[in-house]
């Protein structure tokens, strides 16, 4: 996915404040932050969204490498403690806005109860 801005950030095309990274995965902080801690988790393969991961033959791999990445990075970024809250938007009312499957991690403050 040459034009893909996560795909290129993973390929370190273009630069990032990298949290960690490894074969399968690349943590970065998210340019725009909404929380004192808002970091990306985004596999290195290029997989569009979720639906794309469930029918991909690797998803259930890339599913736990995402999950896996962002309890490093909780540990890592020392919002383990207090906890924190992982996002996937998906599709346009999910409001997705780079179709490279990602999880946001956010935290660093009390979130409250509510989604939306
Ligand atoms: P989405 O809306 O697709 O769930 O999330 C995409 C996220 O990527 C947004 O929070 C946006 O701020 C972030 N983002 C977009 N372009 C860049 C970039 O070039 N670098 C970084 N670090 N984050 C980006
Ligand atoms: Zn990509």
């Amino acid at each position: 996915m040459a034009e893909c801005i996560f795909c290129k950030i993973a390929r370190g095309e273009i630069p990032s404040k990298k949290v960690f990274e490894n074969d399968q995965v690349i943590v970065f902080h998210d340019i725009k932050p909404v929380a004192p801690v808002h970091v990306l988790i985004v596999p290195k393969k290029h997989v569009s969204d979720l639906l794309s991961l469930e029918q991909d033959a690797n998803g259930p791999a890339i599913a736990w490498t995402l999950f896996q990445a962002a309890a490093e990075a909780a540990g890592k970024l020392g919002v383990d403690k207090k906890g924190f809250r992982l996002i996937n938007n998906c599709g346009e009312d999910g409001g997705q806005t780079v179709d490279h499957i990602h999880l946001h991690l956010i935290g660093g403050k009390p979130l409250g109860e509510g989604l939306i």
